[in-house]
Parts: structure tokens; sequence; C-alpha cells
């Protein structure tokens, strides 16, 4: 089992999966290029436990044992004796390429060497390396502390035994870890588009307003409608997510993004984080009293859900993971309160396919095509 961790860049990430990884008995050694960075992370992270322990979740020792863990950085040369090293710095695939180099002169040879991103293609950055056999992406999720799930991203170069090794320390960590094959956006970041693109279609072509949209989500069960979440998340980042997937899997129209969503960036209305995004955070939202008659909440949900669910099991179709991988990842990666297939196996195949041939004879666009998954099921019935 791997016992001694490398976590490079001690920002939102990096400095969580160090927390995680001390937590769970591991040695860390957190760098980051900045030492002021690596002073805050020190500072947020004595906060962080100060306040488990206040809750009764840590006691004194165990606390001054998970911090003794973590050797705070400045130099690389730290990561030399690392078994794993989990590279999380800013997007940007030329830091990341060099810091890759650097790793590989001073790592032994059979030391892992993994990549926190949650767009750039792994696959391209194991092809950078002199052994890309030993690479592979962890995709943690923010706050990676509280977030179960973990993606373990499998480049084609990457060894099966690099990925059992840590699918192993993972599940030794008390993660929830599936199995992605490296794709654009992995598993949640691509299932979950049709959340957010959908919504907007349904708003865009003024069948519904934003509040009654969010409503027939959450009546569902949904903690969040897709407009609250995106003023959560940021529009800014949610649309830079979309843009980079739907680049990525050369302009699918499943995952064109909006120019209402394009519009409110550029306004600089991106979301809760700005007062203002899809909503007006600076005044009380509208009071808003659901109708008595769900029609309108229930096609609503019917054709966000359908497009869901044709992506989770597209997402299984083309081998990006399994079924009981994409159930998993929905479910602790974005807490939707089900999983898509159990939901899909509850409304009905026949029933989801009939909502989305419905849409794709009204539009003819390829956004609606059905995947051949959803048809398979139904012919096996
Ligand atoms: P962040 O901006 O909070 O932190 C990045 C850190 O990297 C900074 O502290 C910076 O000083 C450091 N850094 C930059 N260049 C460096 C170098 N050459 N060597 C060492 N350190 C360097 O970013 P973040 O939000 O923690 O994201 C990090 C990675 O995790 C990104 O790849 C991002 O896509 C991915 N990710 C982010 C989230 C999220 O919600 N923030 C979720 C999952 C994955």
């Amino acid at each position: 089992m791997i016992s001694k961790i490398g976590v490079v860049g001690a920002g939102a990430m990096g400095s969580g999966i160090a927390q995680v990884a001390a937590t769970a008995g591991c040695d860390v050694v957190l760098t980051d290029i900045n030492e002021e960075v690596l002073q805050i992370a020190k500072n947020k992270l004595s906060i962080q436990l100060g306040k488990l322990l206040e809750k009764g979740k840590l006691d004194a020792l165990q606390l001054n044992a998970i911090f003794g863990r973590i050797h705070f950085a400045p130099a690389y040369s730290a990561l030399a004796d690392c078994e794993l090293v989990i590279e999380a710095v800013v997007e940007d695939i030329h830091i990341k390429h060099k810091i890759f180099n650097e790793l590989e002169a001073i790592m032994p040879t059979d030391a892992i060497i993994a990549s926190n991103t949650s767009s750039l293609s792994i696959t391209e950055m194991a092809g950078k390396l002199k052994n890309p056999r030993r690479f592979a992406g962890i995709h943690f999720f923010n706050p990676a502390p509280l977030m179960k799930l973990v993606e373990v991203v499998s480049a084609i170069q990457t060894d099966a035994n690099v990925i059992d090794n840590i699918v192993d320390t993972l599940f030794s960590w008390e993660k929830i870890v599936v199995k992605a094959k490296d794709s654009p956006g992995f598993i949640v970041n691509k299932v979950a588009r049709p959340y957010y693109g959908e919504a907007i279609r349904i708003l865009e072509e003024g069948i519904a307003s934003m509040v009654e949209i969010d409503h027939a989500m959450t009546r569902q069960g949904f903690k969040m409608g897709p407009f609250a979440l995106m003023d959560f998340i940021g529009l800014d980042v949610n649309l830079a997510v979309t843009t980079s997937v739907w680049q990525s899997f050369f302009y699918d129209a499943r995952y064109k993004p909006s120019f209402t969503q394009k519009k409110l960036v550029e306004a600089g209305y991106l979301g809760k984080k700005t007062g203002r995004g899809f909503y007006d955070h600076s005044m009380s939202l509208p009071a808003f009293e659901p109708e008595e008659d769900s029609t309108l909440y229930d096609y609503v949900f019917k054709r966000i859900i359908s497009m869901l669910i044709n992506e989770a099991t597209d997402t299984v179709q083309v081998g990006i993971c399994s079924e009981e991988d994409v159930e998993l990842a929905m479910l602790y990666g974005t807490n939707y309160p089900k999983g898509l297939l159990a939901w899909a196996d509850e409304l009905g195949y026949e029933e989801i396919i009939y909502t989305l041939d419905n849409l794709y004879d009204r539009y003819h666009e390829d956004r609606y095509r059905v995947s051949p998954y959803l048809r398979d099921r139904v012919s096996l019935l």
C-alpha cells in the first residue's frame, strides 16, 4: 500500500488532498511554487482540523498526528522518495508538463505520477513522460475532505497495476472510487452537462421560467435546481467546463454552450460570487407559489432527466465506465438523489426514448439523438 504521498500545488485542491491523505495515515509532502501559499495552506489546515476537534470528530492527539504527517516544502526535491505524487496546480498543460518532467527526473522509476486536472487530457500528459505507463488521473472533487467521490482515470498508456494501486490506496482513504477511461469531462463533468444545458434550452424557448425549472427539479429530490446551482458554481466556471467538453468532443451538439449563459458571463454576472448570475442575489428571490397542476413541472423534469439518462447510458455504451460506476459517480460527485440508471428503470426506458424521439422530431438536432444503449435495453425487455 502506498504510504508516502507528494502533492504539488497547495491551493484549494492540493491542500484538501494533503489533508485527506494525512488523515488516512500517510506521510505527505505538500509543495507550492509560492511560499506564501504554503503558509496560507498551513494556517487553513490548522483551522480545518481545529473545527473537527471542536465538533468532536478528532481528539487533540489525532489532530497533532495528522498535522505532523504533513511536511510543507517549497522545493520539489522533497518529493524524491514519494511513492505517488498528485499534481494540483493551475489548469495549464504547459506548466503541468514542466512539473511532470521535473518529477520524473527525481522520482524512482516505479513511483506513480498523477494529475488532479478536471479538463485536460490525461493521455496527452502521459505522452510527454519518458515512462507514460506510470501516469494516471486522480480527480478529486471540491472540497476534497468532504466529497467522497474520486475518479481514477486511465490514459491508453497507463499500466493496469498503477490503476489497481491507486484504487486500493483511495479505498484505504475511505473514498468512493470510480474508474474512467480518459475522455473529456471523465464521468461526472460529462454526464452532468444536460442538467444545465437542457434547463437553459427550456428557458430560452420560453416554456418555463427559471424558478419553475428549478422547482421542477427540486420537487424530484435534486438539492438545487439548475439555475440556482449554476449561480452557486459560478457561470464562468460552468461555461468553461461546458465549452471544454464541447470542444474536446469535436463540437458535438449535445454539449453546445448557450449564448444566454455566455452573455451573462460577458456582463460579469457570474453568480453568487458577483451578486448576480441567472438570479439577482442583491435582492431576495421572487416569491414562488408552485402551480397545483404539475403538467409543466413534469414536462421539464422528464425532458432534463431523459437527457441526463441518455448521457449516462452513452458514457457506458462507449466504454468510459461501468454501469455501477456511472451510478456512483452521479450519486457522490453531484449528490443526485438517485442513480440515473435506477431512475431510468423507474420511469421506463421506453418513456425516456419516447421523450427524446419527440424532441428530435421537433428540433431535428443531433443533441437529441438516442443512445443505442437505450434502444438495446428496450429490445432486451
Ligand atoms: P488553485 O488556484 O487554488 O491552486 C493552484 C496552486 O498551484 C496555487 O497555489 C499555485 O501557487 C500553485 N502553482 C502554480 N504553478 C505551480 C508550480 N509550477 N509548482 C508548484 N505549484 C504551482 O487551483 P485549484 O482549484 O486547487 O485547482 C488545481 C487543479 O485541480 C486544477 O488542475 C483544477 O482543474 C483541478 N480541480 C479543481 C477543482 C476545483 O473545484 N477547484 C476540482 C477538481 C479538480
